[in-house]
């Protein structure tokens, strides 16, 4: 019988599509990882297949597809590269805002394979991407904004920016186009999530045009970041899993004879391990069941699954690396990679302590959950 959270039959074919580009994708992740290298042919191969139009509603030409769908997408691309999963739940996040509430022209760029990217974290601001501290100023066709926006996920090869700034002292968001007045700063030198190059950008004197702002009515309505974020972290630990469970299958305990998955230890946290991923997919196919179903619930419901995918993507990694020993400390194994990438969910807005902070706060105030 189909799980209650299960793709929708006009959306498997989008879903077909991840599953026939992962292995290639995997396949060079070492590789972008290693090199810091902005993954595009599989940023291009996710556009050729239709997904980046598939992702955009109808009535501006994209195929509606189910949020349902989009995440199991995330999880099968976050498992073989998530640096690309990432910077592909940027940029359609990006352009999901500016094809829904900006000008017909970000419809036809994306269509064209114009890339967008999300650049709203703020160096002093943080985890309040959605509250800018930075004021853009009234001139001749918009506002004018002096400032910085800092971890831009593939903001190098990024044809439009997703842009906030407070406009009269509230927050307004816009399409900038790439040009000369924004500045690139190579700061992305990082631990995990290597090949996202997320620099920061130096806004100097740049309009943000009127006609390109986003008339976003609720910036709170169900989006693809909020509810994507979790399926990066789900991804991760599937490979996680994966990787830790070929090694315990082939490594011999010196002097035992017998396989590291042998151990009572390791076969305990495999058992938990699989049941809490388990649960972690079960939390964010029920954030993206109601989103499709445009319930109000769904984003503080992506909030707790994103809260724990974070912690058991963390919990896992470390599992592996205990199961790796040695050989999974050296940079040939994947084991010390599936760590190094699983930190980042959790410091990605909202991160695990926000989250805490949020859910915390509203059960112990009678407001929440
Ligand atoms: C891999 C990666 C990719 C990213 N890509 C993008 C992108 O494409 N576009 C973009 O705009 N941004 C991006 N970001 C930025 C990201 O989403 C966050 O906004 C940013 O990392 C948070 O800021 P900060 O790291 O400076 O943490 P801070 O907000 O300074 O937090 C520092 C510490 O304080 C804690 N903390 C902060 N506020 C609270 C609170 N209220 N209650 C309890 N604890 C709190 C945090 O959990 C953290 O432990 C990316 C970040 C990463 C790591």
């Amino acid at each position: 019988m189909d799980s209650p959270f299960a793709v929708p039959g006009n959306d498997r074919r989008f879903v077909a599509a991840a599953r026939d580009l992962a292995p290639q994708f995997a396949a060079r992740a070492d590789a972008h990882d290693h090199e810091a290298t902005l993954p595009v042919d599989n940023l291009t191969a996710l556009h050729a297949a239709g997904l980046d139009m598939a992702a955009m509603p109808e009535e501006r030409g994209g195929s509606g597809m189910s949020y349902q769908a989009l995440g199991e997408i995330l999880r099968i691309v976050g498992k073989a590269c998530p640096a690309t999963a990432c910077i592909w739940t940027m940029h359609l996040g990006a352009a999901q805002a500016l094809v829904s509430f900006g000008p017909p022209r970000y419809a036809d760029a994306l269509r064209a394979g114009e890339r967008f990217a999300n650049a709203l974290s703020e160096p002093s601001g943080g985890n309040r991407f959605l509250m800018p501290l930075q004021h853009a100023e009234p001139a001749d066709g918009g506002y004018v904004l002096d400032g910085a926006k800092r971890f831009v996920s593939g903001c190098e090869i990024a044809d439009h920016f997703l842009v906030n700034a407070l406009v009269d002292d509230v927050p307004a968001f816009f399409g900038v186009d790439r040009d000369d007045s924004v500045e690139m700063v190579p700061i992305w030198d990082s631990m995990g999530l290597r090949g996202t190059r997320s620099q920061l950008l130096n806004f100097r004197g740049t309009l943000l045009r009127a006609e390109n702002r986003a008339h976003m009515v609720d910036p709170l309505a169900p989006n693809i970041i909020g509810l994507g974020l979790p399926w990066l972290s789900i991804g991760i630990a599937e490979a996680a899993l994966d990787a830790l469970t070929d090694h315990a299958r082939t490594r011999i305990v010196p002097g035992t004879g017998a396989p590291v998955g042998a151990m009572q230890w390791v076969q305990f946290d495999a058992a938990d391990s699989h049941v809490k991923l388990l649960a972690a997919r079960t939390l964010a196919e029920r954030a993206m069941w109601l989103a499709d179903r445009k319930d109000p619930g769904c984003l503080p419901a992506a909030m707790e699954a994103k809260l724990y995918a974070n912690q058991v993507a963390k919990e896992i990694a470390e599992f592996g690396l205990r199961v790796g020993g040695g050989s999974g400390f050296l940079r040939t194994s994947p084991i010390q990679r599936h760590f190094r990438d699983a930190q980042a969910g959790a410091l990605m807005a909202f991160s695990v302590e926000v989250c805490r902070d949020m859910i915390g706060k509203g059960l112990m105030e009678g407001t929440g959950a």
